[in-house]
């Protein structure tokens, strides 16, 4: 692994010695895992380094955060601990574990065990290698499934027969690094996975890890692979059976890249967006409202991507119809969009080819979302009018007219405002 690790940028370099030290001093054997050392065989970048621990990983991850006077959030009933160092870099400390599944798609009984028995925990031989930090094998690669070699030949494969009964959730990682990586699923995992689909084992497993391994592969590159790939294995039908990944949903995914590439390059300094989310948006548009209702309750989404998603359903057909004729005023746009989400905007940029919906979209971003008027309760209290509703709307009325260019500076507003309340 030496060779493997010399390439790796300086700051990494820094911590994995740091980390090294920690684990001397301590006495535990510490490890790098999973996806890190993967992705560092693969020559992929990584900066999420994750870390097993023979011992006590918390007390690993404190003494090595107190060096790297780094962030620490401990997770005290999983053993595991995550350091975070400025923006992009982490690294996930846990306790080497041995995990048994009473029943299938049940959570695992977890009890602290060696790095073998926690290597065959995991979900596939290109995950489940180890790099000592520290002793006699310092950064040897242990391998016990094979794990170099599948990833030599393109192959995901899991660890044992029972692996998609265990976790189901294994069956959309496995699409997920293989859509990712360009790789082959395994013929016998392959076989293995479809029978999961089809014995309905992914409606069993507890809705919120179904929501997370759902959102990471509507976050991956390329979500339209995904998604095909999912729909194609039958893999789409734990949501609904009337789900489907059709050629027009493919299309609209390619028209959503484009539209979060215009997004982001015009408008960095907004909110970052859920870009996972408007895919998953456009991924149901074909269903009916209640059949929507049903999957948001499936998987346990949140008051706010809920509300995003119905809002959109209800409202983006008739919002569309309104923004695609000529000459709609400025104020009428901005009651159209402002209540609105980026998600949902980009949405509807994306779905029609109107050219004018397009540009009332980017003039709502550039000029008037968000836009604030000169006068404010103090102008209206001065002017005699007691706090109260009407402030909020003789304020629209104002905000309305500054959108139609009728007003521009402070002494035109309050005018305006002088003359709404004499009628
Ligand atoms: P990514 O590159 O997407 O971050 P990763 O491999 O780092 O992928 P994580 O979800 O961060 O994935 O998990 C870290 C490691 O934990 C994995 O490499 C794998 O060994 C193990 N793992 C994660 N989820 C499972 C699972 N459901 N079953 C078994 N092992 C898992």
């Amino acid at each position: 692994m030496k060779r493997y690790l010399q390439k790796l940028p300086a700051e990494l370099k820094e911590i994995i010695n740091l980390a090294a030290q920690v684990s001397q001093d301590i006495g535990m054997p510490a490890y790098l895992v999973g996806g890190f050392l993967r992705d560092l065989i693969l020559g992929v970048q990584n900066f999420d380094i994750d870390i097993t621990v023979e011992g006590s990983g918390i007390v690993f991850a404190q003494a090595l955060a107190k060096r790297l006077k780094s962030d620490l959030r401990i997770h005290e009933r999983f053993g595991t601990a995550t350091l975070t160092l400025g923006n992009c870099l982490k690294v996930d400390v846990a306790t080497a574990r041995l995990e048994k599944y009473p029943s299938c798609a049940s959570l695992p009984v977890v009890s602290s065990g060696s790095l073998k028995e926690d290597l065959r925990r995991r979900d596939f031989t290109i995950n489940a290698m180890a790099a000592s930090l520290v002793g006699a094998d310092e950064h040897k690669l242990i391998d016990p499934f094979g794990g170099q070699n599948d990833l030599a030949s393109g192959r995901i494969r899991i660890l044992h027969d029972l692996s998609f009964r265990d976790d189901p959730t294994r069956i959309l990682r496995a699409i997920r690094f293989q859509q990712r990586f360009n790789f082959k699923i395994e013929p016998k995992t392959l076989k293995l996975l479809k029978q999961a689909i089809e014995e309905g084992l992914l409606k069993k497993v507890h809705s919120h890890r179904m929501r997370d391994e759902l959102i990471l592969m509507l976050k991956e590159i390329d979500p339209s692979k995904q998604m095909k790939r999912l729909n194609d294995l039958g893999g789409l039908s734990f949501l609904s059976d009337k789900l489907r990944f059709t050629k027009s949903t493919h299309d609209l995914f390619k028209l959503i890249d484009k539209e979060i590439r215009w997004f982001v390059k015009n408008f960095s300094s907004r909110r970052k967006l859920d870009s996972w989310l408007i895919y998953f948006m456009a991924l149901l548009k074909s269903l009916n409202l209640a059949q929507v209702k049903i999957i948001i309750l499936k998987l346990g989404l949140r008051k706010g991507e809920e509300k995003r998603i119905i809002n959109d359903h209800q409202n983006s057909h008739k919002i569309t119809l309104s923004l695609s004729k000529r000459g709609v005023r400025p104020a009428h746009i901005f009651t159209l969009l402002e209540l609105l989400s980026y998600e949902e905007i980009i949405l509807l940029r994306a779905s029609s080819q109107v050219k004018c919906l397009k540009k009332y979209i980017k003039d709502f971003l550039e000029i008037y979302n968000g836009m604030r008027l000169f006068v404010s309760g103090h102008d209206l209290h001065g002017l005699g009018i007691l706090p109260g509703p009407r402030y909020e709307k003789i304020f629209a009325q104002v905000l309305v007219a500054k959108l139609n260019a009728e007003v521009k500076t402070r002494s035109q507003e309050l005018a305006l405002i002088k003359k709404l309340i004499k009628s």
